[in-house]
C-alpha cells in the first residue's frame, strides 16, 4: 500500500479511435505502476503505441469485448510489439477471429490480423490491472461471444457494441439476435447500477442510468425495467472524479 490520499485516482484512462470506423480504443493504466492494457485496440498500432509512449505506459496487456474486426484489427500486432497477452472475448466469438483478413478489404481496413487469444472470458470472470479487479459479463446479441468488462470500484464499463449512447449494437450480421440484445442489456448491465458510466465501441460516453431514461431501444420505458433508484448526475461524477483522472 501507499501513502497516497484514498481519494487520489489509482487508475487513468484515454480514448483513442481507430480505423474508418472510429472505433473508440481504450486505454487504462494504474497510476502507481504505470501498467496499462488496451481495450479492444481495432487498428492503427503505430498511432496506439504512439499514445502508451506519451503517457509512459507500459502494455502488459490486450482485452477484447467482441470479435469485429474494428475491435481487434491490431491485437496480435501490439501483443507481437509488447509480448503481452491477449484476454477476451467469449470462445463463441472464435469464428469473427479467425476472418478478420478477409473481412478487411471490405471496411478499408487493410492491417487487421486474424486474432488467436491467450484466454478466453466467460461470465463471472475477474481481471486484474495492477491490483485493480475488472469483472466480465457474457452479454450475446451483437455477436454471441460479445462480453462487457466493468470496473465496480471505479463504476466504469467498456460495453463494446452492445449499448450506445441512445442506441444499441446492430443484430443484422450473422448470428446477431435482437432479443438477446435487448435481455443481455437488462438481465446484465442495467443491474450494474445506474451509475455506472460507459465506455461505448463508437461514440460519446454515457451511464447506465441516462440510457434508462431516455434510450429509444432499451429505455424503461421501452423494456419495463424496474430496478434501482436513479442517482442525482451530480453525485455520479463526484464519485468518478475520485476514481478516474
Ligand atoms: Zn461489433
Ligand atoms: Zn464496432
Amino acid at each position: 500500500m501507499t501513502d497516497a490520499p484514498a481519494n487520489q485516482p489509482k487508475l487513468e484512462i484515454r480514448i483513442v479511435p481507430v480505423t474508418p470506423l472510429q472505433q473508440n480504443t481504450s486505454m487504462i493504466w494504474s497510476t502507481e505502476t504505470k501498467e496499462g492494457v488496451f481495450i479492444d485496440p481495432g487498428g492503427e498500432v503505430d498511432k496506439l503505441m504512439t499514445a502508451a509512449e506519451q503517457f509512459g505506459v507500459k502494455i502488459v496487456g490486450v482485452w477484447l469485448t467482441h470479435g469485429h474486426l474494428d475491435h481487434v484489427g491490431a491485437a496480435m500486432a501490439v501483443a507481437e510489439r509488447t509480448g503481452c497477452q491477449i484476454i477476451g472475448p467469449h470462445e463463441e466469438d472464435q469464428w469473427l477471429l479467425d476472418d478478420v483478413e478477409a473481412q478487411g478489404a471490405k471496411y478499408g481496413i487493410t492491417d487487421g490480423k486474424n486474432v488467436k487469444p491467450d484466454r478466453y472470458l466467460h461470465d463471472g470472470d475477474v481481471l486484474d490491472l495492477a491490483g485493480n479487479k475488472f469483472s466480465v459479463v457474457h452479454t450475446p446479441g451483437h455477436t454471441p461471444g460479445h462480453v462487457v468488462i466493468y470496473s465496480q470500484e471505479g463504476a466504469l464499463a467498456f460495453v463494446g457494441d452492445v449499448l450506445f449512447r441512445g442506441s444499441i449494437g446492430r443484430t443484422d450480421f450473422p448470428r446477431g439476435n435482437h432479443a438477446q440484445l435487448v435481455d443481455s442489456i437488462t438481465t446484465k448491465l442495467w443491474p450494474l447500477g445506474p451509475q455506472m458510466r460507459f465506455v461505448p465501441g463508437h461514440g460519446p460516453l454515457s451511464t447506465f442510468g441516462q440510457e434508462r431514461q431516455d434510450n429509444p431501444f432499451v429505455g424503461d420505458a421501452v423494456t419495463g425495467y424496474q430496478g434501482a433508484e436513479k442517482q442525482a448526475p451530480d453525485e455520479i461524477s463526484q464519485k468518478l472524479s475520485k476514481r478516474w483522472s
